[in-house]
């Protein structure tokens, strides 16, 4: 699928929920592509992108930077403390701050630094074991925390089960970052993007419907 379908069909997604032209924001998730492909959606003029790991996008985004103009780069992996330095100086929003200890690194960072990216928090939906992210019921106390360490906390994110109905997590996403006042919800990929956009997401990832199939899981 084309950049400009999956355009027209966020534009779409957002006039049927009744929301304003322009208030999802496509994150085109370039992990593991070919730089072909990725130069080749930057010269259509797509200008946001999210990237699963600090050393690849450390490997690539530095040259696109030079070639383009305006390019903003998320983080949506996990990321280790250790190298939260480097993600900090190589993008423009994390989005999967997932635990106090690293945001409290982050925190450090900032103060020494002087700058810190866009944050968002992820919340475990699903509860799943394997999968980053707090759990539903620590979220509230997360985002409190994150404040109190004046962290610019811009909103949440999550990646639903793969085997469950996507809406129910996006609408439990919505609703805490509702009642904590937070405007941004990262949510909705490939397949679910639509749904997510229903809901409430103002920034969604997505990868291989831009892309196609990525080679090795990503
Ligand atoms: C890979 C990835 C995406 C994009 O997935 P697609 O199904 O290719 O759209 C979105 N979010 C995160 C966190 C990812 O790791």
């Amino acid at each position: 699928m084309s950049l400009s379908e999956i355009k027209q069909r966020i534009e779409k997604a957002e006039a049927a929920a009744g929301r304003a032209p322009g208030s999802v924001q496509l994150v085109a998730v370039s992990k593991v592509q070919p730089d072909a492909r990725v130069r080749d959606v930057l010269t259509q003029g797509h200008r946001l992108f999210g990237e699963n790991r600090v050393q690849e996008a450390a490997g690539k985004w530095p040259e696109f930077r030079a070639d383009f103009d305006g390019v903003s780069v998320h983080l949506l992996g996990p990321l280790q403390s250790n190298k939260a330095r480097q993600a900090m100086e190589l993008f423009d929003a994390i989005h999967s701050v997932d635990r106090p200890k690293l945001a409290r690194a982050i925190a450090r960072l900032a103060q020494e630094l002087g700058q810190c990216p866009d944050l968002f928090l992820q919340v475990n939906t699903g509860e799943e074991p394997q999968k980053a992210g707090v759990l539903p019921a620590d979220a509230d106390d997360f985002v409190a925390e994150a404040r109190a360490l004046d962290l610019p906390v811009k909103g949440l994110m999550c990646i639903p089960p793969v085997d469950e109905e996507p809406s129910l997590h996006f609408a439990l996403l919505r609703k805490i970052a509702e009642r904590n006042g937070l405007d941004g919800l990262s949510m909705g990929m490939s397949g679910d993007f639509e749904t997510a956009i229903g809901q409430g997401a103002t920034h969604v990832r997505v990868g291989s419907a831009i892309f196609g199939a990525r080679d090795t899981a990503g």
